[in-house]
């Protein structure tokens, strides 16, 4: 099933590709394996896979640990600053930076390990109550402020759009972050670059990479529905 699930992914963002006339090495797939165990990810990694993320840190950190290496962690979910601590050398980027006091925490714990960060500023687009991550009017100052932190490489933006049956009905929301990263891009801000927008779920991928992610986040396509019952 999962061999059949990640080709058939695979095929719509190639297609979705050809669609925006872009080239398929433009979009990077991050196979989203939370509450996914090892060894599902070990058969999705053996088919290639090196991009995976994760929304907890605890989740993140106890995989990293066994699974192999060279596995690219993204950590994709909201991020507490007391856990900084835990992931500042395990995640290949941070996607969910949403304050300015949660980059000054991931500064701080970067410059005590020594390595930089390569982080991506959270875009509340539609301005769901429900969601993390910025407006679009606060995220230009956030980029000049993220900027100023040398242990932080700020690489572009990131949204969660809304559950909407009809994935169309999203394709304003990723337009709207396209556009703010080319408006952020051309204050030419020394220490960001704005070539990273991740954006696209299992239900609004495709639609997603015709208007220009390069970073989609799939799980549900990939692994399947996910089972939170045992949960604590
Ligand atoms: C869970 C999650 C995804 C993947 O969602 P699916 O609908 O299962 O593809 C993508 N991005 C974030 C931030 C998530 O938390």
């Amino acid at each position: 099933m999962l061999q059949e699930n990640y080709s058939q992914v695979e095929a719509r963002i190639r297609a979705a590709c050809e669609r925006a006339g872009r080239s398929r090495s433009e979009v990077t797939l991050i196979a989203v394996s939370k509450t996914k165990p090892a060894s599902m990810i070990e058969e999705i990694y053996s088919y290639g896979q090196r991009d995976f993320g994760e929304n907890k840190v605890q989740e993140l950190t106890e995989k990293y640990d066994v699974l192999p290496a060279d596995i690219r962690w993204h950590l994709i979910g909201h991020l507490q600053r007391n856990k900084v601590k835990y992931i500042v050398d395990k995640a290949c980027l941070i996607h969910s930076v949403d304050s300015l006091r949660l980059a000054q925490a991931i500064q701080e714990q970067a410059e005590k390990k020594g390595v930089t960060v390569p982080v991506l500023i959270e875009v509340n687009v539609a301005g769901e109550e429900s969601k993390f991550g910025v407006s679009v009017e606060e995220a230009p100052a956030l980029a000049e402020e993220i900027a100023k932190l040398g242990n932080l490489s700020l690489q572009g933006l990131m949204t969660i759009a809304p559950y909407v049956p009809d994935p169309e009905d999203n394709r304003d929301i990723f337009r709207q972050l396209k556009k703010l990263s080319v408006d952020i891009a051309a204050k030419n801000i020394d220490n960001v670059t704005m070539n990273i927008l991740s954006m696209g779920m299992t239900n609004d991928y495709e639609v997603a990479v015709e208007e220009g992610a390069t970073l989609v986040r799939v799980g549900t396509g990939i692994f399947g529905e996910r089972d939170y019952s045992r949960e604590k």
